[in-house]
């Protein structure tokens, strides 16, 4: 009999996980991973019953694109992709209650083989939690070219964006910078001023005055600061920092490097009867969705 290659949503994947502390390679097929990816990303037991089965077949597209456009990568360890937020998150689908692995199983039976395309590619699915009411250019963000389907969006979800402050000791925000060659300041920290920002609000360029001066994007800077501070911290670069004597006061909204799928402002359009691709489709401005026929 000839060989014939699995179709590729047949395809098993390699998955590194950690169980009990220890870490291994396991084998899935590619539809069990999804199911344990959507679990594992989306808190589906807080979304209400009108909205939840959308959210979870989004949140299954997502998954596979992201799973196609990065399998192998990994490679040279033996695997495909690790089960943490440095590729997406998977846990094992026992782990959760029955009813939200009924969800998430229907999810990816319903979307089954579905992924994003642009020019008919899979696309890099970004997501995050909260854009604050607009998301950015993926090049604004990071720098380097912004892909046609990351441009930032104004969302069209109203009052599910959250604000949030973290005012820190003048002395801890002048450690923490120097603990990066890029926002290094010495002995002194005078000031931060935003002197750039996007259409959507965010931080571009900022100014780090001290000893030495640092001029540093929004996303490096919050990088840095949440290395030492912790996510939840300065949770976007969505922000206003001002100096008040020995304390300095971030106040800003959003949470998350804001490009792509915004997942409050994508969970509220669901609760209003969005369909899942109409979505995805308004967050990622020009994507197809298409049946998996090869993996590229
Ligand atoms: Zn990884
Ligand atoms: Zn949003």
């Amino acid at each position: 009999m000839p060989r014939v290659d699995p179709k590729p949503v047949d395809r098993v994947v390699r998955i590194l996980v950690t169980q009990g502390g220890h870490e291994r390679i396991v084998a899935l097929g590619l539809e069990d991973y999804i199911v344990g990816s959507v679990l594992a990303e989306t808190a589906l037991g807080t979304i209400s019953a009108d909205a939840v089965s959308t959210v979870a077949r989004f949140q299954a597209v997502l998954a596979r694109t992201y799973a196609i456009a990065n399998l192998g990568r990994h490679d040279g360890k033996h695997f495909d992709l690790c089960s943490e937020t440095h590729c997406q998150l998977y846990r094992s689908p026992e782990t959760f209650p029955p009813r939200l692995q009924r969800i998430a199983r229907t999810a990816s039976v319903e979307t089954r083989g579905v992924i994003l395309t642009y020019e008919g590619r899979p696309i890099q699915a970004l997501y995050h939690s909260d854009c604050g009411g607009h998301t950015s250019d993926a090049g604004i963000v990071w720098g380097g070219p912004t892909p046609p389907y990351l441009l930032g969006v104004s969302d069209a979800a109203e009052g599910v964006h959250y604000g949030w402050e973290f005012d820190v000791p003048l002395d801890r925000l002048r450690h923490a910078l120097n603990r990066n060659a890029r926002t290094r300041v010495g002995a002194r920290l005078n000031r931060i001023d935003v002197i750039q920002r996007d259409v959507a609000g965010r931080a571009m360029r900022v100014v780090i005055d001290g000893e030495l001066v640092a001029t540093v994007r929004g996303e490096e800077l919050r990088a840095v600061l949440t290395a030492s501070f912790g996510a939840r911290t300065v949770r976007s670069t969505r922000f206003d920092v001002r100096r008040d004597g020995e304390q300095f006061k971030f106040s800003g909204s959003g949470f998350g490097h804001g490009v792509g799928v915004c997942q409050v402002g994508a969970i509220s359009l669901a609760g209003r009867g969005e369909a899942f691709d109409k979505i995805l489709q308004y967050y990622y401005s020009g994507v197809s969705l298409e049946h998996l026929t090869r993996v590229p």
